[in-house]
């Protein structure tokens, strides 16, 4: 490794970052998964932690969903959900974390018979508690999976409506192909008018049209992945000249398929382009990495430069749902992490 790229990867572990995409599914552990089988008397189809983790060799989302989804099945009481955000928060923080906005699948837990109220409270307990325990800052944005009808998504959007002020969003998760934005038009529309925060999957494996149509259908603030708009020049310069924030998560990119190999990623000419790139986890737990891992085997294979991670994050801060006042104080501590590195 090259002097820059070394002190490139020092430099990502130590500066302060926000994470924009995460489903808190996605960071439960093969050993919580267990422990948590074995508090609820749930029987897993895998005789213990290392047969699971031998299942995680995914060959395209719908083989990593198939395994998400089974995992998720020893969720069932609130302190289940409270113990797997806490659980995440903490690799978060010791990663520099110092703002979360976590996705949530509550039809994944309804549709087994566990009520929403459950869910919300458990991960929303744990983001307070985090935030008195280490100082980290966390909300939640609840997600509808698009592989189920618009109805779904709209009845689920009702249901969440007496824990409004526990979420800050909604976003647009699970399997893209066949499932276009425009699909939920009506429930983005609906949740606009709430005042809800609003993010989508695209162009994850879905094509770049996804992408306009999150963008001009659904109106959304921010892209999840994004990575296909490359394809698309015109696309691409249009998401610089918006400055529309995509949430890249490499390293499940490369566990799913979505590229070969982490060298021919597109994500430093998205960022040499002018796209507001910024670099998450998305389902830690699963592709083997948190965060500040997901920097550093970037850094490595595309040969960021320090200046490029410093963007990378400041652009986590500006994408990100917080007030004014609190980003200009993440920058700030931003800078003067980078200043002592300086010297
Ligand atoms: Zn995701």
């Amino acid at each position: 490794m090259s002097p820059s790229t070394i002190a490139a990867i020092d430099l990502a572990r130590a500066i302060p970052k926000a994470e924009l995409h995460v489903h808190v599914e996605g960071t439960l552990e093969p050993e919580l998964i267990f422990q948590l089988a074995g508090r609820n008397g749930v029987t897993l189809p895998y005789d213990d932690v290392e047969a699971l983790r031998k299942a995680y060799a995914f060959t395209d989302l719908q083989s990593f969903l198939d395994i998400y989804y089974a995992g998720a099945s020893v969720l069932l009481k609130e302190q289940d959900f409270y113990d797997m955000a806490m659980a995440y928060l903490r690799c978060a923080h010791a990663d520099r974390v110092v703002h979360a906005e976590i996705f949530f699948d509550p039809q994944t837990h309804t549709a087994r018979g566990v009520p929403m109220q459950i869910v919300i409270e458990g991960l929303h307990r744990a983001c307070v508690d985090a935030g008195q325990e280490l100082g980290i800052s966390a909300v939640l944005i609840l997600c509808f999976l698009r592989h189920l009808s618009e109805d779904d998504a709209l009845a689920t959007l009702e249901a969440a409506l007496p824990w409004r002020d526990r979420f800050i969003g909604i976003g647009l998760d699970s399997s893209e192909f066949g499932h276009p934005p425009e699909k939920f038009a009506r429930v983005f529309a609906r949740a606009r008018e709430l005042g809800l925060r609003l993010v989508a999957h695209a162009g994850e494996e879905g094509p770049p049209a996804y992408i306009r149509q999150a963008l001009d259908v659904l109106q959304v603030e921010r892209i999840d992945h994004g990575v296909r708009s490359i394809e698309e020049p015109a696309l691409v310069a249009r998401l610089a000249s918006e400055r529309m924030p995509l949430t890249v998560c490499p390293l499940s990119n490369l566990k799913l398929k979505g590229v070969q190999d982490l060298a021919r990623h597109p994500l430093r000419k998205l960022l040499q382009a002018g796209v507001c790139v910024t670099i998450n986890s998305d389902d830690p737990a699963y592709f083997d990495g948190y965060v500040t891992e997901n920097y550093a085997q970037t850094i490595e294979a595309l040969k960021l430069t320090p200046e490029e991670v410093v963007q990378i994050a400041r652009n986590s801060f500006e994408a990100s749902f917080v007030d004014e006042a609190q980003r200009q104080q993440w920058l700030d501590q931003l800078q003067s992490v980078v200043t002592k590195f300086e010297e």
